[in-house]
């Protein structure tokens, strides 16, 4: 099997030459990724085998299936959003790029129309599809600026909210996705909405989760023609459960909350950082109602796969676009910080065979996504020169190829640029930049005149709860040797950090 795929010749090439009943064996590739959906919250990280990674307990959630998935996996305990705010994620899962390069360095909404995915900005789907592969995309996409596009309305928005927020997403911009069941965002999850292939409509009236799992199952079963018969197939799940709102049961299924209901803060939160006179507090169980909901979909969809006997083959990913504070932190915002409940995520990958499953502490930043899932699909030669990580896929698949292993990852925060008279935000301010090392997290923050704000240093291995701040005045070679990897990160990313020398001319 190893051998065959070495020496596989593109379907392109094989077609050319005639030979267009040849088996492809490359593997098909499923990329699962839920929104806001923290690393913390998978039980099996309280398990003796998976605790002995970590210097932190997870939530008290239930999550059997993907329990089971990581025993069969290899599962990073350090994957890192280097961007953890939805759209700039899905632009360097998308891209391989850093935001600017991408273009999406904030959330797209209508008053940010510079940040969008690049329309000329080579995607793995673009990759994959250029290849033979079906691609398709199911769920929350969150990558383009909203216009006046809505194809059942030309020349109007596709809600009457302003600003809007979500998005119609023509077949022009789908970066080599043939298969479509999409939206920009909202966050209704009993009321969601999907553009197909075709640009029409559906209100379903379901849990989102259930209903996107059930047209992913119908893609894997190819019930209508939504992939071509003989090739590989890239698939993308983009759940937008565990993403707030968290009020309510039109939030999450019943038989979900019920596992949590009964739970006092005590027993929900766990984790030594966690402070529940917050107001968010009572959001805990239904985060977790949506965490197990995810997982019980999850388990469906593997359940499919294996039923048609499509689980040999397919590397699966399930992963998240960022985390969610949870109360920790004294924040009440979720995401786009550097807490770890923000910027660690799950990753993890299985293929069955091709890997031994286990932990691995790689620092995986998310901009190593795709030249690594390309090269694990025999593609390393068609990594696209503007990819800014790393392949990674000698560390997953232990191979002994040489691999350019990360000393850190990349911390990225911006803000909104100034507003023009017409309300535009023009423009991103680049308010933090941070990086993770083997033991620190560390990050630096401006103010919008571009002097010293924050500096913010944790010893991840003497205080994983982040309670206690290292001095950075107390600590000089400390700070001067992570200010120096973190200049170095900026360098390689060729970040407006680096290129306007925000650092040397800041005052310690
Ligand atoms: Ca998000």
């Amino acid at each position: 099997m190893d051998k065959f795929n070495k020496i596989l010749i593109p379907v392109s090439t094989l077609a050319m030459l005639g030979c267009t009943d040849a088996k492809d064996d490359r593997p098909n590739i499923i990329y699962v990724y839920p929104d806001q959906f923290r690393n913390q919250a998978l039980a099996f990280w309280n398990e003796p085998e998976y605790a002995e990674h970590v210097a932190w307990k997870a939530d008290p959630v239930k999550t059997p299936r993907l329990d089971g998935f990581a025993d069969e996996s290899v599962v990073f305990s350090r994957a890192m959003s280097n961007c953890p705010l939805s759209s700039p994620y899905r632009g360097i899962f998308l891209t391989g790029m850093y935001p600017e390069r991408n273009g999406i360095t904030l959330n797209c909404m209508a008053e940010r129309p510079e940040s969008s995915l690049r329309e000329d900005a080579v995607c793995i789907s673009d990759v994959l599809s250029e290849q033979g592969y079906s691609c398709g995309y199911i769920g929350k996409l969150h990558a383009d600026h909203p216009t006046p596009n809505d194809p059942a309305n030309p020349g109007h928005y596709v809600s009457d909210r302003r600003p809007e927020w979500d998005a119609y997403t023509p077949a022009e911009r789908r970066h080599g996705f043939s298969y479509w069941y999409s939206y920009g965002t909202f966050d209704e999850h009993k009321n969601p909405h999907y553009w197909d292939t075709d640009g029409v409509r559906h209100d379903p009236k379901e849990w989102s989760v259930g209903h996107e799992t059930d047209k992913a199952i119908e893609f894997l079963r190819n019930e209508n023609g939504q992939r071509k018969k003989d090739a590989p197939f890239f698939l993308t799940i983009a759940y937008n459960p565990p993403h707030s709102p968290y009020e309510s049961l039109d939030d999450c299924m019943a038989e979900d909350y019920s596992l949590y209901e009964d739970m006092g803060y005590s027993e929900l939160y766990v984790r030594e950082n966690a402070d529940t006179t917050l107001r968010k507090a009572p959001a805990a169980r239904y985060y977790f109602a949506n965490v197990t909901g995810v997982d019980r979909e999850f388990g469906r969809l593997l359940d499919a796969l294996e039923e048609l006997g499509l689980d040999d083959n397919t590397i699966v990913v399930f992963t998240s676009d960022h985390g969610e504070t949870m109360c920790s932190q004294g924040t009440e915002d979720p995401k786009n910080s550097i807490y770890t409940e923000s910027f660690n995520v799950p990753f993890i990958i299985r293929y069955p065979e091709k890997i031994r499953p286990r932990v691995d502490s790689t620092l995986f930043s998310s901009v190593d996504i795709m030249p690594t899932l390309l090269s694990m699909a025999g593609l390393k030669d068609e990594i696209p020169s503007t990819v800014e990580g790393r392949d990674l896929s000698p560390v997953i698949l232990e191979n002994g190829e040489d691999c350019n292993i990360p000393e850190s990852a990349l911390y990225i925060r911006n803000l909104n640029g100034p507003k023009d008279e017409d309300g535009m935000v023009r423009g991103f301010f680049p308010v933090a930049r941070g990086i993770k090392t083997d033991r620190y997290t560390f990050e630096v923050s401006v103010k919008r005149d571009r002097t010293l704000d924050n500096v913010l240093i944790f010893d991840d291995r003497k205080d994983p709860y982040q309670l206690s701040p290292v001095s950075y005045t107390e600590n000089p070679e400390l700070f001067e040797s992570l200010l120096a990897q973190l200049e170095a990160k900026l360098e390689e990313a060729n970040d407006i950090w680096y290129r306007e020398e925000i650092i040397k001319n800041l005052k310690f």
